[in-house]
């Protein structure tokens, strides 16, 4: 990690970058109000950027060797009110991308260094800002996929789970206490029965925010379901029922959807990435062979198959097949074109096979279907806001530590260890929620999370 960050003043674009909108030039560090003043020419009033007050908005341009680059709207918000806790300077252009580069150039030219990745939220938590728990709150709402996702990351920001390991940590302090004051008289045995209930409840809380952690998870990177099955038995049509939007090209010709098509769809708030695949039929169509090629790939890396069947047609050995190779996988049986009449001689579904009955054009069954979905995906167990936490994988590892060292606590103490022994463990989970509070967090971490970042947060 580069350290004398605040002699250095940093500079990116702050806004996803495409046509239209306003883009965001944002200055951070010591020279943020020279290097913009140097470049600001304030419409009508005369008054320089250096001398203005803090949080205030001025109109002008940015003329740059004696160019005029932009029209802009520059606020300022001198240190420590700012994001960073140092002096901010945001340049608001208006026109287009073309503008917004040139702006940022500009300002590199007159001093400034480009940012790394998440190097504004970064300098937010050295600077005492934010949390580095908050840190990464700031990064999943930037990605988030969902409105519950968005929920649970702001909640995170509200600083949820720091107040909730700051509880626990205390908690664990106490029992330390209430132990090592025995290691003096070792021929004293440990008041079992002041600490055990104690342990206990500690225990049983990180038990329920690695629960909770698992849900965020689930907010976080989401589930993957791959809609496989012959060509013409409505994939396509389904996806686009799910997402209820027309998003893949229906056609009646077999084997249109030649590769696979993504879209994100939300089930009440959990991400879920639906992949329509190819036809999966054998196929001397090199075009199409790739796309069967994807398909495998696709159902190796999703989390459900929803295997569609045309039941208005005889089961072919295709249908077999795919019924096989898909057998030991999680996967929901998709018995499509229930609008029409069903067709003799199908067998029945495997009992232990989930099977519904939908007709993807009409719509009848979706709203069933969907809920069998994230039944299957997440156990009808739907996160809700207060109930989830976003946590990174590092944290979620941690706690699961952090109870193995409580639960080796409490196993010490059953057996009847000397004060010591139990100590040992209560100190570890001591130090490991140290490190869930962010403090003596390794170098490897911080770059680890910042390295998620984009440039310009
Ligand atoms: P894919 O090749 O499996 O992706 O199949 P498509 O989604 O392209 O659908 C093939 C044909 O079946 C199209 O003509 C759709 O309009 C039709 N189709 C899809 N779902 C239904 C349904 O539920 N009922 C009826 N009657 N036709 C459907």
């Amino acid at each position: 990690m580069d350290v004398l960050f605040s002699d250095e003043t940093i500079a990116a674009i702050s806004t996803p970058l495409g046509e239209g909108g306003i883009g965001i030039v944002r200055l951070s560090g010591s020279r943020a109000v020279d290097i913009a003043a140097d470049l600001f020419e304030p419409a009508g009033n005369p008054a320089s950027l250096r001398d203005v007050e803090t949080h205030t908005l001025h109109y002008g341009r940015i003329v740059s060797d004696g160019h005029p680059i932009d029209e802009v709207l520059v606020s300022l918000m001198r240190a420590p009110r700012s994001y960073t806790r140092e002096d901010v300077v945001e340049i608001n252009c208006h026109g287009g991308v073309v503008a917004t580069r040139a702006v940022l150039d500009a300002v590199l030219r007159n001093g400034a260094r480009l940012a790394e990745r998440g190097e504004f939220t970064r300098r937010a938590l050295l600077n005492g800002r934010i949390s580095l728990d908050q840190a990464q709150a700031v990064l999943d709402i930037v990605q988030a996929k969902t409105s519950l996702g968005l929920e649970a990351a702001v909640d995170r920001l509200a600083g949820r789970f720091s107040a909730a390991i700051a509880g626990l940590r205390t908690r664990i302090a106490d029992l330390l206490a209430d132990v090592e004051v025995e290691i003096d008289f070792p021929d004293v045995d440990v008041e079992t029965d002041r600490i055990r209930p104690r342990l206990v409840s500690a225990i049983a809380d990180v038990g329920r925010l690695i629960r909770q952690a698992d849900g965020g998870r689930v907010l976080r990177e989401g589930r993957t379901v791959a809609i496989v099955g012959r060509p013409n038995v409505g994939k396509s049509t389904l996806l686009n029922a799910l997402l209820a939007e027309d998003r893949a090209i229906v056609t009646p010709i077999p084997g249109t959807t030649r590769d696979t098509v993504e879209e994100i769809a939300s089930f009440e708030g959990v991400p879920v990435r639906l992949i329509d695949t190819a036809g999966m039929r054998d196929t001397d169509d090199v075009v199409e062979s790739v796309g069967v090629e994807r398909t495998r790939n696709a159902m190796a890396r999703s989390d459900l198959l929803l295997l569609v069947l045309d039941r208005s047609e005889s089961w072919t050995s295709e249908d077999h097949c795919l019924e096989q190779e898909t057998r030991d996988l999680p996967r929901i049986l998709v018995r499509n074109k229930a609008d029409r009449p069903k067709s003799p001689g199908w067998p029945p579904a495997a009992d232990d096979t989930v099977a519904v009955d939908v007709s993807a054009s009409t719509g009848d069954g979706i709203e069933g279907l969907r809920a069998t979905i994230l039944e299957c995906l997440v156990g009808g167990e739907v996160p809700n806001r207060s109930g989830v936490l976003m946590l990174d994988t590092w944290e979620r590892d941690l706690l699961h530590r952090l109870r193995d060292a409580l639960v080796g606590t409490r196993a010490s103490l059953d057996v009847g260890l000397t004060p010591d022994m139990v100590s040992e463990d209560l100190r570890s989970a001591y130090r490991i929620s140290g490190e869930l509070q962010g403090i003596d967090v390794s170098e490897s971490i911080l770059d680890s999370i910042f390295a998620r970042f984009c440039i310009g947060k």
